[in-house]
């Protein structure tokens, strides 16, 4: 290129001499110098109009022809259009698999805009919330699915991973739907089926449920003999000791079957309704009653209620949150250990606490004690009478009530159970 440039220059100025000889034959130099000058530049600007015409084409014309400077300059236009045409290809053949791998994929995919306008979906999308192909494109998303708690969610997801929802299909089906934010105020909806994880919950509760309810006659049954024989005064001596063990355990599986009855009820049930409302002292007042009714109980336990608001629910249901909390702290605080009970209530809601001094339990166990049948110290828990589900019962119930339980424990110092009710839930009176 620059030896194109120094040879163009010379010819220039080999011409403007020559120009300038032929005019001062005539003795106008100057005016030689000046029609050479211009004719370089009607040549130039023949060259830009040429340039020009062929951008117009969009370089689809043939690359023109020319001299001097010209030729470089048009064959590096056409080498720059060469590569960006094959980028354009790389580029057009990346959205397409990208998009095609998209559309393979078996979860639905929705991604929405800050206002949650559709903005695209694949085909799994499509197929599990039966959006139009072109109707529901730029459509708000509550639109589609108006369920409560994805609205909830979407407004504010919180620390939810996800949300699972009945689909607006209709049927059986269920759906999982988990927002991921990305790019600039986007969001991308991935929604799962679940219809067939939901139904195998259900025919799991339902097993359950039957089981349970199939159980409690004969063990009625064996019960009422059982008492009969222990209150026979005949009995041989011998068969005391086995008669009262075998009570013993009879009543233990009859407690079991009644909280696997109550659990499954309340797993299967929706948000309890908050028309009636429930005094919060009278439920504490009776579970604390019955607690210094356990035999060999003989701590004591303090009542704290700082609030006159009431919770809205239901009442049997708030009463096994309380009673099962304040079993546990008395199973597990030793005789010369507290137990506290208190209600409080704030600007975020209402908080029922259960405290005391007990054994506590590690760091490790406290997210698992909730599951059912969980034990943080086995043999411990299970001598103690226990069946392993009261607190999974409480957060059911809980659940049930828009609440959270929150457990704050410490091995060997003993641990606090705060119920957490929202505003909603308080009540005057
Ligand atoms: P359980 O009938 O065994 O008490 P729960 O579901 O009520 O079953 O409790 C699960 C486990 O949590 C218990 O086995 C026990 O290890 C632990 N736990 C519950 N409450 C307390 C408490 N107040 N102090 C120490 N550990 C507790």
């Amino acid at each position: 290129m620059p030896g194109i440039w120094t040879s163009t220059l010379v010819k220039l100025a080999l011409a403007l001499v020559a120009g300038g000889l032929i005019g001062w034959i005539y003795d106008q130099p100057a005016l030689g110098m000046l029609v050479v000058a211009l004719a370089a530049l009607g040549w130039h600007l023949y060259n830009l109009y040429r340039l020009e015409r062929w951008l117009t084409t969009g370089l689809t014309a043939d690359i023109p022809d020319g001299d001097g400077v010209w030729p470089p300059v048009f064959a590096r236009i056409q080498f720059i259009k060469t590569k960006a045409k094959r980028r354009g290809k790389r580029f057009r053949r990346l959205v397409k698999e990208l998009r095609a791998s998209a559309e393979a994929f078996p979860d639905g995919g929705v991604i929405l805009d800050a206002q949650h306008e559709i903005l695209n979906y694949n085909a799994a999308a499509r197929q599990l919330l039966e959006l139009k192909l072109r109707g529901d494109r730029g459509q708000r998303i509550e639109n589609l699915l108006r369920h409560p708690d994805f609205v909830d969610y979407l407004r504010s997801p919180g620390g939810r991973p996800a949300v699972e929802i009945p689909s607006p299909a209709g049927g059986d089906a269920w759906l999982s739907c988990r927002l991921i934010p990305y790019g600039p105020g986007q969001t991308l909806l991935l929604i799962r089926d679940i219809s067939q994880r939901v139904k195998m919950e259900r025919v799991r509760r339902d097993f359950v449920a039957n089981a349970s309810h199939e159980l409690r006659t004969p063990l009625t049954v064996i019960m009422g003999y059982l008492d009969t024989l222990g209150e026979d005064p005949e009995q041989p001596p011998a068969w005391q000791q086995p008669v009262r063990v075998m009570q013993e355990q009879v009543q233990r599986m009859f407690r079991l079957v009644e909280d696997l009855l109550q659990l499954s009820r309340l797993e299967s049930g929706q948000p309890v309704a908050k028309d009636r409302v429930v005094n919060v002292a009278g439920l504490i007042e009776l579970a604390r009653r019955d607690a210094q009714s356990v035999p060999g109980f003989g701590g004591q336990i303090g009542v704290q209620v700082n609030s006159d608001l009431n919770l809205l629910g239901e009442e049997t249901e708030l009463q096994s949150v309380v009673s099962n909390l304040v079993a546990n702290a008395v199973r597990y605080t030793p005789a010369e250990g507290s137990i506290t009970i208190s209600w409080n209530t704030d600007q975020d809601g209402g908080h029922l606490a259960v405290v005391d001094t007990g054994i506590g339990m590690s760091e490790a166990d406290i997210p698992r004690v909730t599951e059912r049948f969980y034990r943080a110290d086995g043999g411990r828990a299970r001598q103690s009478g226990g069946t392993g589900l009261g607190l999974s019962i409480v957060k059911y119930a809980l659940r049930r009530h828009d609440a959270d339980l929150e457990i704050r424990s410490k091995l060997g110092q003993g641990s606090s159970f705060i119920c957490h009710f929202p505003r909603d839930r308080l009540a005057l009176s």
